[in-house]
């Protein structure tokens, strides 16, 4: 089990249901986790569609005003949401992505306002505070270039002051997920083998402050209701994880 100290620090919480395109109410696919002081994340599956296209519709039907991505570039940049330390005038009536800049970790402050990060074999995370949250893109890249501790810096350096909490998505699993040398040394590991993407994810969070990490422990290589770039190659769809803060 992943998660230390407090003893209910995550709690699974029912997904809501959507229309699909009949107008027959449809169960989305992935899971929801209520991450405390408002803050909610929602991993989606394979039946959920390529999230990068289905994202907008996905995030209005869990009741989110906007929805805001990257452009992501396996690297450690993190960016925050234009005026999320603000409260906003008004939000829009139907979540519409925003133009997307380049980076890997993307912070938000304003309630309703989803930030997404998407993944096929990397991993989505998702984290939170009191009042900031955050989701991080990490494959070994960007664990090797310090995504999770550029986050949680910029995080703190936004006045975050509460206990953090990250949840470790879908990935390339510790089963299936073999690598060569060049990328065990990256992640200051010894040589070629399997590696545990998740594990080293955790770690890192822990290491850089987060109190409490837990993960999906799901492979996206071996459990066909994911999108995985190793099994199916370029064609591969995204799944990810959308997080926001509920109106306090
Ligand atoms: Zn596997």
């Amino acid at each position: 089990m992943s998660t230390r100290s407090s003893p209910q620090p995550f709690k699974m919480e029912r997904v809501p249901t959507s229309t699909d395109a009949g107008g027959q109410p449809a169960q989305l696919a992935g899971c929801m986790i209520a991450l405390g002081s408002g803050a909610h994340a929602y991993f989606s599956a394979r039946a959920d569609g390529d999230l990068r296209r289905t994202g907008a519709a996905l995030a209005a039907t869990l009741g989110l005003r906007e929805l805001h991505t990257l452009r992501q570039v396996h690297a450690a940049e993190v960016r925050v949401v234009a005026g999320a330390l603000r409260v906003p005038a008004g939000g829009r009536s139907r979540a519409a992505p925003r133009q997307a800049e380049a980076g890997d970790a993307l912070l938000c402050a304003e309630a309703l306002c989803g930030v997404a990060v998407f993944a096929a074999d990397c991993l989505p995370i998702a984290l939170s505070g009191r009042r900031i949250v955050g989701a991080i893109h990490a494959g070994w890249r960007g664990l090797a270039a310090g995504v999770i501790e550029a986050a949680v810096a910029r995080l703190r350096a936004l006045g975050e002051r509460g206990a953090l909490r990250a949840v470790i998505g879908p990935g390339a699993g510790p089963c299936c997920y073999e690598v060569g040398a060049e990328v065990g040394r990256a992640l200051g590991l010894d040589g070629a083998g399997r590696l545990d993407l998740a594990a080293i994810a955790r770690r890192r969070a822990l290491e850089a402050g987060v109190a409490h990490v837990r993960a999906l422990e799901r492979c996206t290589i071996c459990d066909r209701s994911f999108f995985s770039h190793r099994r199916e190659g370029g064609k591969a769809a995204r799944q990810g994880v959308i997080v926001w803060r509920e109106q306090s």
